[in-house]
């Protein structure tokens, strides 16, 4: 798909932490339009020319006023900007949009350009393999037009793969580049010997719901405002994001651990389902949870509205794997998330369920008359609820992926033996090939993936140029 991930995702724009030092790529393709954002600091941490346009989110229901005040009231700092000198607290995200729409990498980088006479672009497109000359060079790729028409694409220079964190290690391996104990099973002539697939990191999430006694918004009021805004947004302002979705803008930060550390471990997302939204289930549907659960959270909306906090755990410690399992292109990969193989992962949850259980017992909240959802998961009922026992099992339950895969191609020195590609982002012990997406960072970064990615194609495509310039 054009734009890949970001055609579909939350759009949401988070650098995660430390950045200062790759901070003039984050800021090259940056086209902030909040004036208050990019205009703080002297302009110092915002770029206002590049292609890709962030702003805040035009809309606002009444639930992120009222959770804004419980951040406020259970003493969490208000930041204006996710993205500058402050990391831990909480505010409005700013988004990957362009007015009312979102602002896909496709839409934002390549339609620009879309008519240079350098750029082809071929759609529907399937690569299959690397494909070398006689020693350990690249020369191309195979690809498959519709899922029929086999054709090789040969390169003059080299080949940028950006397959995203699944996909680019699924290419390598299959192409001879993994280690030698799974190719060999497949038969696969190994090209070189490469921890392709290790290191996967993703930032598991939990969510915790919280029924609100008191209501705050009517579904089918939200519905006719959102097919008002619909219909404005066709025929004449563009401007207004005309989306009913229970994920909401506001976001936060904290560090669990150490109240006074710079950055967080924890970011928290927050929902708002309205009593009797029973299209609410796609969220649940999409996460694949089991029926039970879906039935357990249908019975409590039909009761009353829920609000929803979605934790995200920032720092994992734990690690998984993908693994090649057969030599079709078109055959799913083999993944271990590795989530909880360190249980270090496991208490971070515990103690941001702590938190905001005193959130969710903030004054406002209290006169929603907020009270914890007891989902009916059978195989936590033999714990007290509500003890860590009980959240260790809820947790185990309940998570799923934030969808941040990273790592599967890590950057890192020819001595590490985990790594995949040097620091100019080439494959190590091959010749003509770089890869520039989510597989090759070291460690995940802390907060969303879509900005950071961009910075490293920003950082990437400034070593391309160098090199050939160079040359
Ligand atoms: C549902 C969802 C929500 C998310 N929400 C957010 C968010 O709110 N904010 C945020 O910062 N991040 C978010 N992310 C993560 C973010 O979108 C990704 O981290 C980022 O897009 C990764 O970019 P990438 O280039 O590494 O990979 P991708 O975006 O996955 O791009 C890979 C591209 O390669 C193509 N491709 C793969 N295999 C082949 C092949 N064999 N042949 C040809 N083409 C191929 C794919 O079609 C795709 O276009 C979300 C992701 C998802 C899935």
């Amino acid at each position: 798909m054009l734009g890949g991930s970001s055609a579909i995702n939350h759009m949401i724009y988070i650098r995660g932490n430390p950045w200062e030092e790759v901070l003039p790529y984050f800021i090259k393709s940056e086209n902030n339009r909040s004036p208050k954002v990019a205009n703080a600091y002297g302009g110092r941490y915002h770029g206002v020319g590049g292609y890709q346009s962030v702003d805040f989110m035009p809309e606002s229901l009444p639930y992120d006023s009222i959770l804004m005040k419980a951040y406020k009231e259970s003493g969490y700092s208000q930041l204006v900007d996710f993205n500058a000198v402050e990391h831990i607290g909480y505010g409005r995200a700013q988004f990957i949009i362009e007015g009312a729409t979102r602002a896909s990498s496709a839409k934002s980088f390549l339609k620009p350009v879309k008519n240079r006479k350098n750029l082809h672009i071929i759609k529907n497109a399937f690569v299959t393999s690397l494909l070398f000359d006689s020693d350990n060079t690249v020369r191309g790729v195979n690809l498959k037009i519709q899922g029929k028409h086999v054709m090789q694409a040969i390169t003059r220079k080299e080949v940028v793969l950006s397959a995203g964190a699944f996909n680019t290690p699924h290419i390598l391996m299959l192409s001879g580049i993994g280690t030698r104990k799974q190719l060999d099973v497949l038969n696969i002539p190994l090209k070189a010997e490469l921890s392709v697939g290790k290191n996967f990191q993703d930032h598991v999430f939990v969510p915790l719901f919280y029924g609100l006694n008191q209501p705050i918004s009517n579904y089918y009021k939200l519905l006719i405002r959102t097919i008002f805004k619909a219909v404005r947004y066709i025929f004449n302002d563009r401007d207004q994001l005309i989306v009913l979705d229970r994920l909401r803008n506001v976001l936060a930060f904290e560090n669990t651990k150490n109240h006074s550390a710079e950055f967080p471990d924890v970011q928290y997302y927050s929902a708002y389902f309205p009593k009797g939204d029973f299209t609410a289930f796609k969220f649940f549907k999409i996460h694949n949870y089991e029926p039970y659960i879906t039935d357990s959270f249908r019975k409590h909306l039909a009761k009353q509205d829920i609000a929803g906090v979605f934790i995200s755990a920032l720092i994992p410690k734990s690690r998984g794997m993908i693994k090649i399992v057969s030599t079709n292109p078109s055959d799913h990969l083999w993944l271990d998330t590795g989530f909880f193989s360190e249980p270090e992962d496991l208490t971070t949850f515990i103690r941001a369920i702590r938190n905001q259980q005193l959130l969710f017992n903030s004054p406002i909240f209290k006169k929603y008359k907020a009270d914890i959802i007891k989902l009916d998961i059978p195989g936590c009922a033999k714990h007290t609820f509500d003890s860590d026992q009980y959240w260790h099992c809820y947790v185990r339950h309940m998570s799923t992926s934030t969808y941040h895969p990273s790592g599967t191609a890590k950057v890192g020195p020819k001595t590490d033996p985990d790594a995949v590609v040097d620091s100019q982002l080439r494959v190590h012990g091959i010749k003509g090939l770089r890869v520039i997406d989510a597989s090759i960072f070291p460690i995940i970064p802390s907060g969303n993936t879509h900005a950071p990615t961009m910075m490293v194609a920003e950082k990437g495509s400034d070593m391309i140029k160098q090199f050939y310039l160079d040359l």
